[in-house]
């Protein structure tokens, strides 16, 4: 029997998976570990000019079991790294991670004794943001690339 037929438009069918995936997209908990200057440019994001709560991120936490996307932004040194590395342990499954700006994607210009050359050698990353420091619109492409990273599929506009 062609269900489309019997039923018309009435009927919507979807996958659990895809369902799922549309809300998670959409309500992406950020937790930024701001060290240095690209953290100023979160600032940008989450104000009315940039706004990402267009983008259903807007509900930032400072504590990692309550997030899901992890935002570096700054420089990291060795230090630093045994603690982001616990940070990221803590989130929530499924979680993600972005690089922003050139310090955290690759030490930036600190080519030096102290500075991990880029959280990929701590941390898996999902996307990476170049830019010192980036423009707030490259963080939010940040995130839509994160949206598509989960939901493959979806359209975004
Ligand atoms: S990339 Fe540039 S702006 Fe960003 S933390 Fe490094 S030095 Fe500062």
């Amino acid at each position: 029997m062609d269900l489309r037929k019997f039923f018309g438009d009435t009927v919507l069918t979807t996958r659990i998976k895809d369902v799922v995936n549309w809300g998670r997209k959409y309500a992406l908990w950020p937790m930024p570990f701001g060290t240095a200057c690209c953290a100023i440019e979160f600032m940008g994001v989450v104000s009315a000019q940039f706004d990402i709560s267009r983008f259903g991120a807007e509900v930032v936490r400072f504590s990692p079991r309550q997030s899901d996307l992890l935002l570096v932004m700054g420089t990291i040194n060795y230090k630093q790294a045994p603690i982001l590395k616990k940070i990221y342990e803590q989130m929530c499954e499924p979680k993600w991670v972005v690089a922003v700006g050139a310090c955290a994607s690759s030490g930036g210009f600190y080519d030096n004794y102290s500075v991990v050359q880029g959280i990929d050698e701590v941390i898996p990353v999902d996307v990476y943001v170049p830019g010192c420091p980036p423009r707030p619109e490259q963080i939010l492409d940040a995130v839509m690339k994160i949206q598509k990273k989960i939901d493959p599929g979806a359209k975004l506009e």
